[in-house]
């Protein structure tokens, strides 16, 4: 059997049935903007691979880490232990975020990272003597991850709810943030969405320990860009009520949204915060869920005093080695620029889509361009398309969306532009 025929007949991709194998490329190698396939063809990753690739596939410095740290220890457990990998990525990562922002747990995943950042709010509620604060609040339009805890946060109609019935936990859900992010903020409660915030909280407040949002873009929920003083409001009302904020920045940190973190937009601080995927320059599969000061006192002075979690492979040198050279790379450019940049581009090439009668909406926020379409887009035409033109997109439903590596120059930006007018126009 060749490989696409192993594939086929064995192997589960993500949100795939076995018994209905979609059409599949075989790359080779991925380096910079490109992925090589094995007939000789090569796309731009307009993906960055699932938001991962900020700084294009394999970056020097970031495999000669991983190769360096291979040599001398791939990995070693982490109760008991530490090393220079794991102590020398915290000191630049602490650096890196706001103050107050500096008790960090290493997570194999995001879906994992998002699960300890509700382990921590719920321990630190129990802790500070409310047991009954075990719920979660969210927006709906929201991604937090395919884990259960994480799942049962996802928007309740886009997400899995309806696929497992009782199984996923209930949780308190409010509208999506209704007023975009360039749209004119208005203070009306009942208009900017905050109203809901504070209808739920002065109900429900004292079963919630957490609300859990992505700040400024819901991604895999929707592709939805909303108003920072959302956050701002939603802060406010967190403090009022005495829950915990926690912020999902798995996708949005490291400079797609044309800043460093999404919540620089809002200048508010979660008491929570969860990264990961372009943590690593999407080299390897890691992530980060980091606390405020108080959240761990609070944890701590609970009984028992230890966070209740810990992966066989927790803080994985090999992982912090290569997150601590992309916090490297990550210091020697502009790259929350560099989004602003790809941004203005597509905003001015993707502007026919407006006119076009198959789309609905088209919408662009840092490194990030949207096409959202009236009705859901032919998948296996589309992906036949991406080999033939070299642009490697991969729409979900009704919306057709780029974020490609911070690194593409604007050639390769007016490619992806092009060939999302096209699938847009109608394959
Ligand atoms: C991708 C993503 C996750 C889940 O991360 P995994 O590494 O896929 O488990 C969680 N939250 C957000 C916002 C994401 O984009």
């Amino acid at each position: 059997m060749d490989a696409l025929a192993i594939d086929r007949r064995h192997i589960w991709h993500p949100y795939t049935a076995m018994t209905q194998p979609q059409p599949m490329h075989l790359v080779e190698r991925a380096e910079g903007i490109w992925l090589h396939l094995s007939d000789g063809r090569r796309m731009i990753d307009a993906m960055s691979s699932w938001w991962c690739a900020a700084y294009g596939h394999a970056p020097a410095p970031l495999v000669a880490a991983l190769k360096a740290q291979a040599d001398r220890m791939p990995h070693v457990m982490f109760g008991g232990l530490t090393h220079h990998p794991a102590t020398e990525l915290t000191r630049k990562l602490v650096a890196l975020l706001p103050d107050g922002l500096d008790r960090v747990f290493y997570a194999d995943s995001g879906s994992v990272a998002v699960e300890v950042a509700v382990k921590m709010a719920v321990q630190a509620q129990i802790a500070a003597g409310n047991p009954a604060r075990t719920s979660l609040a969210t927006a709906r339009g929201g991604y937090h991850g395919d884990t259960w805890k994480a799942m049962s946060l996802c928007d309740p109609d886009n997400g899995m709810h309806s696929h497992f019935g009782a199984a996923i936990s209930a949780q308190h859900f409010v509208p999506m943030p209704p007023v975009a992010f360039n749209a004119d903020w208005t203070e009306d409660p009942a208009q900017n969405g905050l109203g809901a915030v504070e209808a739920l909280f002065a109900r429900h407040g004292p079963q919630i320990a957490a609300f859990i949002i992505e700040p400024v873009v819901q991604g895999a929920g929707g592709m939805r860009f909303y108003h920072p003083a959302y956050l701002r409001g939603l802060r406010a009302l967190c403090d009022q009520f005495d829950i915990l904020l926690i912020f999902d920045e798995i996708a949005t940190a490291f400079g797609r949204t044309g800043a460093t973190f999404g919540m620089e937009h809002a200048g508010v601080v979660p008491d929570i915060l969860c990264l990961g995927k372009a943590l690593t320059g999407g080299m390897m599969s890691f992530a980060a869920t980091i606390a405020s000061g108080r959240v761990a006192q609070m944890i701590g002075q609970g009984s028992p005093a230890a966070l209740m979690h810990g992966p066989t492979f927790m803080g994985n040198p090999l992982a912090c080695a290569v997150a601590g050279a992309a916090l490297d790379l990550w210091g020697t450019r502009d790259w929350a620029a560099e989004a602003r940049r790809i941004g203005a581009q597509l905003q001015g090439e993707l502007a026919p889509a407006r006119d076009f009668a198959g789309a609905a909406d088209l919408r662009v926020l840092g490194a990030i361009g949207v096409i959202e379409m009236r009705a859901p887009l032919p998948m296996a035409r589309v992906h036949a398309f991406c080999a033939e033109t070299g642009v490697w997109l991969r729409p979900f439903g009704r919306l057709l969306y780029a974020m490609p590596p911070l690194i593409t120059p604007p050639g390769q930006v007016s490619q992806i532009a092009h060939a999302m007018l096209t699938i847009a126009r109608g394959l």
